[in-house]
């Protein structure tokens, strides 16, 4: 074995692997999602897990000074977070602060605000979730050229991987967990994804006998995952949620009176009007999807689009202005707003 050690070696304390993984084990059923919330400075490419079976090992690494649940310094083998996606015209995705740990969330308040509509469409409430994601630092065997690449960056919905390896790790007997990421006693992990879209799986884990433990040049080269997370302030995440407004159909009144089941029919119609008026994006395969933002029910990528997605695909989604400001002026269309997406404008001025 080389004569240098790798950092990882001489300073991961014996157990912290060993309780990393039981913390994610305790963790699993939580749900999650990805995309671009890497700063630009992120180092290693992404990989992307195809259709197909894959080979690899997971490389542990030392925390850095911002992982959610580790201190700095001690070993781990992934970074949960929790991510909302295809949010504002780019239909992005970005970290949820408020589930990171780092203060209040302008779409999870836009979500709560969405509730508090009477007749809410709940599946588009709920495609505000924040999604549990959660990113590796792996050495892929799959072919030559994986091999060449080294470590790379894999983001994966945490349903489809870490709970899937939690559940091969654990002896239901005993409670003891393989210590399947540790770079001297680790395993390689072997899966098949099958499906594509929303049917997306990973199946037939396994743990196999590593070659050889992970070398020093390789545990030097993964990354502390959670220094490359980009967080945006809650002023920068308004503003990249342009012009998501909750159509507040009768502000004030409509509050203290109940005139709920007035807005359900005319919310009703409009749902169902949706696919007929509004021609969809040229991306959509849905028929009835609406604006953009709804696109990211159906995107192609699998790896972005856990299978805790399914059922979630066809909505329309009417309401989804939310009127930050004065919200007397009824449903006069802010027509004026730069930012207001045509789709957006085109139903601010459905008649009621
Ligand atoms: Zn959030």
């Amino acid at each position: 074995m080389a004569v240098k050690k790798s950092r990882f070696r001489q300073e991961a304390g014996a157990d912290d692997l060993t309780n990393r993984t039981e913390q994610s084990y305790n963790t699993r059923e939580a749900s999650g999602k990805y995309n671009d919330y890497f700063t630009d400075d992120m180092p290693l490419s992404k990989w992307v897990c195809t259709e197909a079976g894959h080979i690899l090992d997971v490389i542990p690494f030392l925390a850095g000074d911002n992982h959610p649940n580790v201190a700095p310094g001690k070993a781990t083998h992934n970074v949960d977070v929790f991510v909302h996606f295809g949010i504002g015209v780019t239909e992005s995705a970005y970290l949820c602060p408020a589930r990171m740990g780092k203060g209040k969330c302008p779409i999870c308040e836009f979500q709560a605000e969405l509730k508090k509509q009477k007749n809410y469409d709940e599946e588009y409430v709920k495609s505000f979730n924040a999604k549990r994601r959660v990113v590796y630092n792996v050495c892929v065997y799959d072919t030559h050229k994986d091999e060449d690449a080294g470590v790379m960056i894999w983001e994966a919905s945490h349903h489809l991987s870490e709970k899937n390896i939690m559940a091969i790790a654990r002896n239901n007997r005993t409670g003891a967990f393989v210590k399947w990421a540790d770079p001297d006693d680790g395993k390689t992990i072997e899966f098949a994804r099958v499906g594509k879209g929303k049917s997306t799986n990973y199946e037939g884990f396994k743990f196999t006998d590593r070659d050889e433990p992970i070398s020093d040049e390789t545990l030097d080269d993964a990354i502390a995952i959670d220094d490359y997370l980009k967080y945006l302030t809650y002023e920068e995440l308004v503003d990249v949620m342009g012009n998501m407004e909750i159509e507040k159909e009768e502000p004030l009144k409509e509050e203290a009176e109940d005139q709920a089941t007035e807005r359900t029919p005319s919310r009703q119609g409009r749902t169902s009007r949706v696919p007929k008026d509004d021609a969809p994006p040229a991306t959509s395969t849905t028929q009835e999807d609406p604006p953009q933002r709804r696109s990211r029910h159906q995107e192609p990528d699998p790896e972005t689009n856990a299978t805790e997605e399914k059922g979630v695909d066809t909505e329309a989604l009417p309401t989804r202005r939310l009127r930050r400001s004065a919200p007397e002026t009824k449903e006069e269309p802010k027509t004026d707003s730069a930012e207001t997406g045509t789709t957006l404008t085109r139903r601010q001025r459905r008649p009621r």
